[in-house]
């Protein structure tokens, strides 16, 4: 009988019982230990795993898209914003990499009895001040929960998240008449006004490469590739703060066709 030590590996809890009462082990535990470890080792390759439809963060769910060989990624964030949806599953029939979208219809979404708008979770500061801002009666300590599950999740979203190094995250939101490009010039560190006649479709970048390219075109591009003193918990802040290529994608609500031109043009330029 194969003699059991205690740094093979993962181990069972009642294997270790066993184990430090007599030294030895049941051929029922060798068998258990063995099948534990068979299934461990096989999760790997099962395909669930491998072509896995979603990944979490907090309990809000992204399903994913994968399509070809790893390379540009893309999001949808705002369940509301049905146009970026459409024209992103659109985008996604013939077109290599991998797409995260949003669970949900609503723009905030639900977190452990309250409501985050999810642009606002890349961190724990920008977190609190959504949940705050947008869950009044929520406690303190409720805060400081679903602050520590986004915590706990976060990184490992963002692997799946971030394309690799080098590689572009496209984004696609859209706005209302409340929201322009004019909303973020002040705040910018270059700006290409390419098309003022309509404010509300522009691109927002955070590498000055990208915008020095996208600026040859036609539409409006914006730079901010300098962290805003304010970390507001926005994924182009945090990409911007980590030297990810990330372009946000932007038009109105209902204007498919602008928000198709925008990406199709992205695409044969960076
Ligand atoms: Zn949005």
């Amino acid at each position: 009988m194969p003699q059991y030590t205690e740094n093979a590996g993962v181990v069972l809890e009642n294997n270790l019982t066993i184990n430090r009462s007599d030294r030895s082990l049941t051929d029922r535990s060798i068998t258990d230990r063995r099948t534990f470890l068979a299934v461990t080792a096989f999760q790997w390759l099962w395909p669930p795993y491998w072509f896995r439809n979603h990944v979490d963060i907090g309990g809000i769910r992204f399903r994913r898209i994968r399509n070809g060989p790893e390379g540009r990624h893309y999001l949808w964030l705002h369940g509301d914003e049905r146009t970026a949806h459409d024209v992103l599953i659109e985008h996604m029939k013939d077109t290599n990499g991998r797409a995260s979208l949003v669970q949900s219809s609503e723009r905030n979404v639900p977190i452990l009895g309250g409501k985050i708008d999810p642009n606002r979770m890349f961190s724990r500061m920008g977190a609190d001040k959504s949940l705050r801002s947008l869950n009044p009666s929520l406690s303190a300590e409720q805060i400081k929960h679903a602050l520590d599950m986004l915590d706990h999740d976060r990184e490992n979203f963002l692997k799946r998240l971030l394309p690799r190094r080098g590689e572009v995250l496209v984004a696609l939101h859209n706005n209302g008449p409340n929201y322009s490009m004019n909303d973020e010039t002040a705040i910018s560190d270059d700006v290409a006004a390419n098309d003022k006649e309509h404010p509300d479709e522009f691109m927002l970048c955070t590498q000055r490469p990208d915008f020095q390219v996208l600026a040859g075109g036609p539409f409006n591009v914006l730079l901010q590739n300098k962290a805003p003193k304010e970390d507001d918990g926005s994924l182009s802040r945090l990409c911007a703060t980590r030297g990810v290529r990330y372009v946000n994608i932007e038009a109105a609500q209902g204007n498919v066709d602008g928000q198709r031109r925008m990406l199709k043009w992205l695409e044969s330029v960076l």
